[in-house]
C-alpha cells in the first residue's frame, strides 16, 4: 500500500508537529527522571494519602531488587492483578526496571480466564491483591508461576483498614496462616522493607524489548496477548502528551478512574501522568458519587474516560451539587460518544470533552479530535502525529473513496509487534506494518475519520447493512434513555433483525411504543428495531464499555433453548 497525502495534517494547529522524536529511553526512565529532578512533587493521591515521585521510585527500585532476588530476569513475564492503587504503579515500573514484561490481569477474572492468561503468557510471578490470593493459588499448579506476591489495598493508607475491593467475588481476606509458611508466597510490604536501593543494570533496547503483554479479544475466543515494546508505549504516550500541548509539565492533576490494567488507563493516565509530572488522583473503581466528590475536592484538570462514565455522571441525581469546574480536558475513547452526552457533560463542567479512538493493538490511541481547534462531532478526529490511516474497501481491498465505508487500517510507532505466540493471528491483522483494526468507518475529504461499527457487529437484515451504532445514536437522543445497545438477532425471514436493549434514566419509564415512534421518526424503516428489551442495567467491561458479546451470547442461548 502506497503512502499518499495526509489531508488531516492541514488541520493541525501550529503547536502540533506531524513528526515527533521518541528518544531512546526505556519507559521507566521517565519515573526516574521525575524522582531525581522533582523528588517531593506529589505523584499519587489515593484515598486521602499522597505519595511523592521519590517515594514511588524508591519503592519501585526496592521491589525490583527483591524481584531480582526471587529470580526475575530480563524478558520474564510478571502478572499484575491489581485495581488502581499505588502498588499497581510500583509493581509495573519495578518489573520494567528489570527488563521484565508486564502482563496486566483484570482483578475480575474468574479462574478459567486467569488460568488461560497465566498459562499463555508463561508468567513466572504474579503481584495480586491479597483478596485474590485464593483464586491465584487455585490455578497455580496449571501455570508456570513460581512466586505469588500479595498486597492489601490498604497497604499505603495512613491507618490500617481492611478494605475490600468490592467487585471481586471473594469477599473475605485470606487468613495470613493460609500462606505464612509457603516459600513461594511473599508479602509486598515485607519485600519493600527488605528491599535495597540498587539493582544490576539491565540493557534495554526500547525498539525491540517488550514492556507489556496486554490481553485482548477474550469475548470472541481465547484472549490474545498483544506485544507492546517500550518504544510503542513511549510513542503513544508522547503522542497523547503532544496532542494536549496546552497542558503544562508539573502542573496537571489527572483523574485516574480508568483502570491501569486496561491499556487505555495505563497509557493515558498512568504513563502520561508520569511523563508530564502530574499528580495522579487514582480511584480503585468507578463509582459515580465518589468520582463527583473527588473532582470537587481534588480538582483534576484532565479526566480521560469512557462514554458510560460520562453518562453515569451527567445522570447522577446530585451532579449539580458538585463543582466540576477544574476540568479542562476530557478524552473519551473505547466506544462511540453520543453527542448528547458530550454536550451535556461540557455544559456541566465547562471543560472540553473530545472523542478519540484506539485499540489495544495500537497502545491504544491512533486518532483524536483537536482539543483546541475545530472538532467534528461524531468523528473520531484526526490521526495522531506519525500515524497513517486509510479506509480499505471490503470488496476490493483497495483504498475506498471519500465517505465510502470500509475497514480502517493504521500504521505508526504505537502499533504492536504482533500477538504473543500466535503468528497466524498476527498475519491476519498486521500486513506490511498496517494494522487491520476490524472497525468499519469512512473518511471525509478533509481527513476526519468516522467509525460506523465493528466489522463483526454489522447487522445484515434482508440484504441491508445496518450499523448498530447509528441506531444507538438515535436511541440516545430520546430524553428518557440512559443507555442503549443494539445487536442483530437471528430472524427466519430477514436473516437477522435489529434488537435494542435500553436502560431508562432514573425515575423514568419507557415503553416499546414510545421507543418505536421515536426510532421511526429518525431512521429508515429497515433500521428500526423489531424487538426492544428494557432493562435496569447492561453488562459492561472493566472500563465501562457495554459488553455486546454478552448480549449476543444471551440471545444465541435463548434462540437455542
Ligand atoms: P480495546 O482493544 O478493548 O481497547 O477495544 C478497541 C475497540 O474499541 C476498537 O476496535 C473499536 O471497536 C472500539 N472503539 C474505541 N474507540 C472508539 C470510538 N471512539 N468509537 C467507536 N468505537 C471505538
Amino acid at each position: 500500500m502506497e503512502t499518499e497525502a495526509k489531508p488531516w495534517l492541514s488541520h493541525y494547529p501550529k503547536e502540533i508537529s506531524s513528526e515527533l522524536d521518541y528518544g531512546k529511553r526505556p519507559l521507566f526512565d521517565y519515573l526516574k527522571e521525575a524522582a531525581e529532578k522533582h523528588p517531593n512533587k506529589v505523584a499519587i493521591h489515593f484515598l486521602g494519602k499522597e505519595l511523592s515521585y521519590k517515594q514511588i521510585y524508591v519503592d519501585a527500585l526496592k521491589l525490583a531488587q527483591q524481584l531480582s532476588k526471587l529470580g526475575l530476569k530480563k524478558s520474564d513475564r510478571v502478572a499484575i492483578m491489581l485495581p488502581n492503587c499505588p502498588q499497581s504503579v510500583i509493581a509495573y515500573y519495578a518489573t520494567l526496571m528489570l527488563g521484565g514484561i508486564v502482563v496486566q490481569t483484570n482483578p475480575l477474572y474468574v479462574e478459567r480466564e486467569l488460568e488461560h492468561q497465566l498459562g499463555d503468557s508463561g508468567a513466572k510471578m504474579i503481584i495480586c491483591l491479597d483478596q485474590l490470593y485464593p483464586r491465584v493459588a487455585h490455578v497455580k499448579e496449571q501455570t508456570k508461576l513460581e512466586h505469588i506476591i500479595v498486597t492489601g489495598i490498604q497497604d499505603y493508607l495512613p491507618f490500617p483498614k481492611n478494605i475490600l475491593y468490592p467487585f471481586v467475588s471473594q469477599t473475605k481476606l485470606p487468613k495470613k496462616r493460609e500462606f505464612r509458611d509457603l516459600t513461594h508466597v511473599h508479602v509486598f510490604k515485607a519485600l519493600l522493607k527488605q528491599g535495597q536501593l540498587s539493582i544490576s543494570p539491565v540493557e534495554i533496547s526500547p525498539e525491540d524489548d517488550l514492556a507489556l503483554l496486554q490481553y485482548t479479544g477474550g469475548t470472541t475466543g481465547p484472549a490474545k496477548g498483544v506485544m507492546l515494546t517500550h518504544k510503542n508505549l513511549i510513542a503513544n504516550t508522547e503522542q497523547c502528551r503532544h496532542w494536549m500541548y496546552r497542558h503544562k509539565y508539573g502542573e496537571e492533576v489527572i483523574l485516574g478512574a480508568l483502570p491501569f490494567f486496561h491499556v487505555y488507563g495505563m497509557t493515558i493516565v498512568m504513563n502520561l501522568g508520569i511523563m508530564q509530572l502530574s499528580k495522579l488522583v487514582i480511584l480503585p473503581k468507578f463509582e459515580a458519587e465518589e468520582v463527583l466528590k473527588t473532582i470537587a475536592t481534588q480538582k483534576p484538570t484532565l479526566f480521560p474516560g469512557a462514554p458510560t462514565m460520562y453518562i453515569a455522571l451527567i445522570n447522577h441525581p446530585n451532579v449539580a451539587a458538585y463543582d466540576l469546574s477544574s476540568i479542562k480536558t476530557c478524552v473519551s475513547g473505547s466506544a462511540p460518544l453520543p453527542i448528547e452526552v458530550q454536550q451535556q457533560f461540557e455544559r456541566l463542567s465547562g471543560g472540553k470533552l473530545v472523542e478519540g479512538y484506539g485499540l489495544t493493538e495500537a497502545s491504544p490511541v491512533t486518532h483524536c479530535n483537536l482539543i483546541w481547534g475545530e472538532r467534528v462531532t461524531g468523528s473520531i478526529g484526526l490521526p495522531y502525529p506519525d500515524t497513517e490511516a486509510r479506509i480499505l474497501s471490503l470488496e476490493t481491498g483497495e483504498e475506498a473513496g471519500i465517505k465510502e465505508i470500509g475497514e480502517l487500517v493504521v500504521k505508526g510507532p504505537q502499533v504492536m509487534q504482533g500477538y504473543w505466540k500466535r503468528p497466524d493471528e498476527t498475519e491476519k491483522v498486521l500486513k506490511d506494518g498496517w494494522l487491520y483494526t476490524g472497525d468499519m468507518g469512512y473518511v471525509d475529504e478533509r481527513g476526519y475519520f468516522y467509525i460506523v461499527d465493528r466489522k463483526k457487529d454489522m447487522i445484515l437484515a434482508s440484504g441491508f447493512n445496518i450499523y448498530p451504532r447509528e441506531v444507538e445514536e438515535v436511541l440516545y437522543e430520546h430524553p428518557d434513555v440512559k443507555e442503549a445497545a443494539v445487536i442483530g438477532v437471528a430472524d427466519r425471514y430477514r436473516g437477522e433483525t435489529v434488537k435494542a436493549f435500553v436502560v431508562p434514566k432514573a425515575g423514568q419509564t419507557l415503553s416499546e411504543e414510545d421507543l418505536n415512534r421515536h426510532c421511526r421518526k429518525h431512521l429508515a424503516a429497515f433500521k428500526v428495531p423489531h424487538i426492544y428489551e428494557i432493562r435496569d442495567e447492561l453488562p459492561k467491561t472493566s472500563i465501562g464499555k457495554i459488553l455486546k458479546r454478552e448480549l449476543i451470547a444471551e440471545e444465541q442461548h435463548r434462540h437455542l433453548s
